[in-house]
C-alpha cells in the first residue's frame, strides 16, 4: 500500500471516529423534555406578565426547578383548566401544574404528587356590598366561578344560587365588576392577589376560607416512575431552601 493511501485511510478513520464521538456527545447533551399543561391565567401561580410571552408565577418557578433537578427541559402548554386531566390521559402532556386541588374525584383519573401548597376558597364581592358577609349569605345569589374547579363545586351546593361558569378566574372577576353577579367563589391566594394588585379599587374579599385544600402536580397513572421522580425533586427543593425562596417571592410570607 502506498504511503499516500495509508495516510488517507488513517485520516478517514480519524474523521469517522471523531464524527461518532461528536454524535455521542450530542445525544448525551440533549435534555429530556417534560411536557407540562397549565391554565395560565391564575396569578400568582401561572400567568403571563403584560407584554411578555413567558409564563410566570409560583407554579412555573416550581416546575422549572423540579425539571432542572430531574434533568428535564420543561415545556409549558397553556390550556383550559377542564382540559388538563384529559390532556394527561391522552398523553398530550406528561404532567399538569395549575394550582390544582387534590380531590378524590380527580385521583380516580390521575395521580398527584405530594402536596406542595395549602389553599382554600374565599368569596369576592363588590366594595359596596353589605349583605354578603359569609358563605351562608350566598343563598339565592348570583355567583361566578371558573369551570371545572373546586370553587364551582362548592358554589353549586349553595341553595337557590344561580351559578355562572367562566373559562378563567379573570373572566369571573370581570363579570363581578360589570355587575352581572353578586360574588365570585375562588381560591384564596388568587383572590388575595387580585385584590392586592388590581381589584381592590372596586372589590373586597370576605370570609374565612370555606375549605382546606392542597395543591398537587397531576401525573398519568401509567407513569408511577415520573411521580416518584417529581416527589423526590420536590423534597430536595424543600430541603435545600429553594422552595422557601419561591414561596417568599410570590406570597410575601414564609411557607406554611
Ligand atoms: N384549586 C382549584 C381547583 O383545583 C382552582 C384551580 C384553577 O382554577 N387553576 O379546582
Amino acid at each position: 500500500m502506498s504511503k499516500k493511501i495509508m495516510s488517507f485511510m488513517m485520516l478517514m478513520v480519524l474523521v469517522v471516529s471523531f464524527g461518532l464521538v461528536g454524535c455521542g456527545k450530542q445525544e448525551a447533551a440533549k435534555p429530556k423534555v417534560l411536557k407540562v399543561g397549565s391554565e395560565a391565567s391564575f396569578a400568582p401561580f401561572e400567568f403571563q406578565e403584560e407584554g411578555s410571552k413567558e409564563y410566570a408565577g409560583f407554579d412555573m418557578d416550581l416546575i422549572k426547578a423540579i425539571g432542572k433537578q430531574m434533568g428535564y427541559e420543561v415545556q409549558i402548554q397553556n390550556m383550559g383548566f377542564d382540559g388538563l386531566i384529559p390532556g394527561i390521559e391522552s398523553g398530550t402532556v406528561d404532567v399538569a401544574i395549575s394550582a390544582m386541588t387534590i380531590t378524590e374525584e380527580r385521583s380516580k383519573k390521575i395521580d398527584f404528587s405530594t402536596p406542595y401548597y395549602k389553599s382554600g376558597l374565599t368569596i369576592v364581592v363588590k366594595n359596596d356590598n353589605t349583605t354578603i358577609k359569609s358563605f351562608a349569605d350566598l343563598e339565592g345569589k348570583k355567583i361566578a366561578v371558573q369551570l371545572g374547579t373546586t370553587g364551582a363545586d362548592e358554589a353549586k351546593k349553595v341553595k337557590n344560587a344561580q351559578i355562572r361558569e367562566f373559562n378563567s378566574a379573570p373572566e369571573a372577576f370581570l363579570e363581578l365588576k360589570a355587575g352581572g353577579v353578586d360574588a365570585v367563589v375562588n381560591d384564596k391566594p388568587v383572590n388575595d392577589y387580585y385584590i392586592a394588585k388590581a381589584g381592590g379599587k372596586d372589590a373586597k374579599e370576605i370570609g374565612q376560607p370555606l375549605t382546606a385544600e392542597e395543591y398537587g402536580i397531576a401525573v398519568s397513572k401509567k407513569n408511577k416512575e415520573l411521580t416518584e421522580k417529581i416527589n423526590k425533586a420536590l423534597d430536595e427543593l424543600k430541603k435545600n431552601g429553594e422552595y422557601d425562596k419561591m414561596y417568599l417571592k410570590w406570597f410575601g410570607k414564609k411557607a406554611q
